[in-house]
């Protein structure tokens, strides 16, 4: 039997005491860095370790959990490059982690693509890896998709291009596996494509063995050079699936979902008629350059507005 005298009786005080405390208890959890704690001079020199150049880069700084700070570069660019890999998946062009697309900051020098092996339901914008044109990882807690190197040869050799999107879509990766580029046989692929969508050679049992990934980007770059054209943002990797490219992350993720069109369209064409034509150059020149280059007049005129 306790002693009566070791109870306390709560009062209304104890009470009122105990919820002002829990109270200042949420109030700090919800303003983890109030003002008056933050070191004077702090921003944006230093937070946390997180040095100077970054916050420069356009970072931006965010709270997360109780006194912790992280920063977030190239947000924007982020939110795009999420956005072009779900379009993929939207489009039916990927298969479970299948895939990748990237963007460039080319004031930056940084290249943000998906990371490897996440699911696209759990993707978020800070999964997103950032590296440098080296494939350095800048920013980033995951690995950065496998196909980061060729990736970064195509940027390398097309200064216009801003996005490059990597599918394994069935029918253009049907005609890469066939090692037979993909003939322009009507003018869907020639508002596109100005030309055959070639096919690289395959790799050398060295370049296998090598630097698989930079090697495969390093034909792709080899290949447009023997070309010399600029106009086909699209390419067949021998044995392996197409990558695109365009001025934005959304815009290479267009032409890879016009490439599969085009690819699945070829196909059945070559099914009716095996000996098929293509397109003649005047119509295939006629489809490419009302949508491109400066004498464009396709769609709606950008300062139309102001006329
Ligand atoms: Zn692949």
């Amino acid at each position: 039997m306790p002693n009566p005298a070791s109870f306390t009786r709560t009062t209304k005080a104890d009470v009122a005491s105990r919820l002002a405390v829990e109270r200042d208890r949420m109030v700090q959890l919800a303003c983890p860095l109030k003002a008056a704690e933050e070191p004077e001079g702090c921003w944006p020199y230093s937070i946390d370790g997180i040095d100077r150049k970054r916050l420069q880069l356009g970072a931006t700084l965010r709270s997360v959990g109780k006194g912790t700070q992280e920063i977030m570069l190239l947000q924007a660019l982020r939110q795009a490059v999420l956005d072009a890999n779900l379009e993929l998946v939207s489009r039916g062009l990927v298969l479970y982690t299948f895939g990748n697309a990237s963007g460039i900051s080319r004031e930056e020098g940084l290249v943000a693509i998906k990371p490897s092996g996440v699911p696209y339901e759990s993707m978020s914008v800070e999964d997103i890896v950032i590296t440098d044109m080296n494939g350095r990882l800048v920013e980033g807690k995951l690995r950065p998709s496998s196909d980061l190197a060729t990736h970064l040869e195509i940027y390398k050799h097309f200064p216009e291009s801003g996005g490059v999107a990597h599918t394994h879509s069935e029918f253009a990766t049907a005609w890469a596996q066939a090692q037979r580029p993909i003939p322009c046989f009507g003018t869907t692929h020639a508002d596109y494509f100005h030309g055959p969508v070639p096919v690289t050679a395959a790799l050398t049992p060295n370049e296998i063995a090598g630097d698989y990934e930079k090697n495969t980007g390093t034909a792709i770059c080899r290949l447009f050079e023997q070309l010399g054209t600029d106009r086909v943002p699209a390419v067949l990797v021998a044995g392996h699936a197409p990558f695109c490219w365009g001025a934005t992350p959304s815009e290479a993720a267009h032409n890879a979902v016009i490439l599969e069109a085009v690819a699945r369209i070829a196909y059945y064409t070559i099914g009716i008629a095996r000996d098929a034509a293509p397109l003649t150059p005047t119509l295939h020149d006629k489809h490419y350059l009302r949508k491109h280059g400066k004498n464009a007049y396709y769609g709606q005129a950008k300062n139309e507005d102001k006329e």
